[in-house]
């Protein structure tokens, strides 16, 4: 997708603080932190949300999981982290393009969902 700003942080078109890249993932800390750990690892490929996964994708899916404890651990929280997927309107996802939100710091994140 030429105009998605996930794709073109992933391409290099917009700067971005890297954590890590390969052949199928690109991995930058979120501009906004909501911890001191907060790295998004995203596809290389456009995949819109886990709602427009296929079977196809499921190396990519396996390689955004599992780089997250190595990233997590490099960058302040070796004990432990939270990956989360905002999927669709009920799960708050913005930024139409998948990315698994790494959350963690020194302290423990806090409860899963916020209470209404
Ligand atoms: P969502 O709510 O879609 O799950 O999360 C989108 C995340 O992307 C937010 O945490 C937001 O701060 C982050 N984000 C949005 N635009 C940019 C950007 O241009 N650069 C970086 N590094 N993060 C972004
Ligand atoms: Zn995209």
């Amino acid at each position: 997708m030429s105009d998605c700003i996930f794709c073109k942080i992933a391409r290099g078109e917009i700067p971005s603080r890297k954590a890590y890249e390969d052949d199928l993932v690109y991995a930058f800390h979120d501009i906004h932190p909501l911890r001191p750990t907060h790295i998004l690892v995203i596809p290389r490929k456009h995949i819109a949300s886990l709602a427009e996964v296929s079977a196809a994708d499921e190396a990519i899916l396996g390689r955004m999981l599992a780089v997250s404890h190595k990233l997590a651990a490099e960058n302040g929280s070796a004990e432990g982290f939270r990956a989360i997927i905002n999927t669709g309107r009920i799960g708050g996802q913005e930024v139409p393009h998948l990315h698994l939100h790494i959350v963690g710091g020194p302290e423990p994140v806090g409860p899963m969902v916020s209470k209404i």
